[in-house]
C-alpha cells in the first residue's frame, strides 16, 4: 500500500460547476436511484448540489435511513467507509477514494493492536475519525461531543486507550481527571492553522465577535483544548456541533463571529445567517482531501460507479458494534 505522501493526489479538474453539470449530476444521480451527501467541509458547489450536508456521524445516519440503493459520499475515505458500515447494503461510492485524512491515518489497526497488547485488558475508545479496521480493533467510539461522557461511563479502574486525536484525548484527559487514559499522539494537518497565538490574538482585534468552535472533524480540537486554557475569554466561546452552529448563528446577538474549523464550514453559515460576518480565525485551515471531491469527480463518480468503497463483513461487523455504542452515550451530535 503507498502512503499518502507516495500517492499522485493531483484532483480530477476540468468541469466547471455550472448549470449544465447541476442538470447532468441531478439525471445521473436519479439514474442510478442515487442520494448526494456532502461534509460541510465540502466546496460550495458540491455542497450545494448535495441532497444533504452535514457532519460525518448525522450524514452516515442519513445513508443508513434513505431509501436510495445508492450512496455517494463527498467527503473523505473513513466517512465514506464509516457510511457503508452503517449502511452495508447499499452501494457507497466516494467521488475520489485518494482523499483521506491524516487524523484517521496517524493509526493503523496493526499499531492498534500492538498498543492494546502493552495494556492489556484496557478499554480502546477511538474518535471516528478512523479506519473502519481500527474501528474494528475499537471497544467505543465517539465524537467530540460526547467524548468526555464516553470515557466517564468506563469503570474508574480500568484503563483508558484513547486514539487518535491529541487534542480531544487531552481535553478529555483534563475534563475527566483521570490518570489511567493513554492517549495516541495523532493529530489532523488542518489543526496546525488554528494555533494558540493566533486564536488569542484574532480574539483579542475582535473583542466584540463571539468565537465558535466546531471541532467534529479533528482540525479544530486544538482550538476546543485552548478554549479550555483560558486562551480566549471563556464567555465568548461556543463550542458547538453543526446543527447547533446553524441554529445559534442564527439566534446570536453578535455581529460578527469568528470560527475556528476548517473553512467549508463558512459557506453553512454564511447561508443561514447572511447578516452577520463570519470569518475564519485562519484562513489557511482548509483541508485538501476534503477538497479533491471536484465537479469533475463527482461527475465522474455516477457516470462510472466509482470509486465504490467495500468493508469486508466480518470487519464491518465490528466496526458497526463499537460506533452502536458510541450512539447510544450522551450527546454524540451530529445535527445537521
Ligand atoms: S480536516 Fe483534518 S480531520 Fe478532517 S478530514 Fe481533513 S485531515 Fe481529516
Amino acid at each position: 500500500m503507498p502512503t499518502m505522501s507516495q500517492l499522485d493526489l493531483t484532483p480530477y479538474g476540468g468541469v466547471e460547476p455550472d448549470e449544465v453539470w447541476a442538470e447532468e449530476v441531478r439525471r445521473l444521480a436519479r439514474e442510478r436511484d442515487a442520494v448526494l451527501l456532502a461534509h460541510n467541509y465540502q466546496i460550495p458547489a458540491i455542497q450545494d448540489i448535495a441532497d444533504h450536508t452535514g457532519d460525518s456521524l448525522a450524514l452516515s445516519r442519513i445513508a443508513a435511513a434513505s431509501d436510495a440503493s445508492t450512496i455517494v459520499f463527498c467527503g473523505v475515505h473513513f466517512m465514506a467507509e464509516t457510511a457503508k458500515i452503517l449502511a452495508p447494503e447499499k452501494t457507497v461510492l466516494i467521488p475520489d477514494a485518494r482523499a483521506g485524512c491524516s487524523l484517521a491515518d496517524s493509526i493503523t489497526a496493526a499499531e492498534l493492536r500492538a498498543w492494546k497488547a502493552e495494556h492489556p485488558g484496557a478499554v480502546v475508545v477511538s474518535y471516528v475519525n478512523t479506519t473502519a479496521d481500527v474501528k474494528a480493533e475499537t471497544d467505543i467510539c465517539c465524537t467530540s461531543s460526547n467524548a468526555v461522557d464516553v470515557v466517564a461511563s468506563i469503570p474508574a479502574d480500568k484503563e483508558v486507550l484513547f486514539c487518535p486525536d491529541q487534542f480531544l484525548g487531552a481535553h478529555v484527559k483534563r475534563k475527566t481527571g483521570r490518570e489511567n487514559l493513554h492517549i495516541w499522539a495523532g493529530e489532523c494537518h488542518v489543526h496546525a492553522g488554528i494555533n494558540g497565538a493566533e486564536l488569542a490574538e484574532r480574539a483579542a482585534a475582535h473583542p466584540d465577535s463571539d468565537l465558535f468552535i466546531h471541532p467534529e472533524c479533528g482540525c479544530a480540537t486544538s482550538a476546543l483544548y485552548l478554549a479550555g486554557e483560558g486562551a480566549v475569554p471563556a464567555e465568548r466561546v461556543k463550542i458547538l456541533s453543526t446543527g447547533d452552529m446553524v441554529t445559534a448563528a442564527r439566534d446570536t446577538s453578535a455581529t460578527s463571529v469568528l470560527v475556528a474549523t476548517e473553512v467549508g464550514m463558512l459557506h453553512q453559515l454564511r447561508k443561514a445567517a447572511p447578516e452577520i460576518d463570519f470569518r475564519a480565525v485562519n484562513d489557511r485551515a482548509s483541508c485538501r482531501f476534503m477538497k479533491m471531491i471536484t465537479p469533475a469527480a463527482l461527475l465522474r463518480a455516477l457516470r462510472e460507479g466509482a470509486d465504490e468503497v467495500h468493508v469486508a463483513p466480518d470487519v464491518a461487523a465490528k466496526a458497526r458494534a463499537s460506533v452502536r455504542r458510541m450512539i447510544e452515550i450522551g450527546k454524540p451530535g451530529g445535527g445537521e
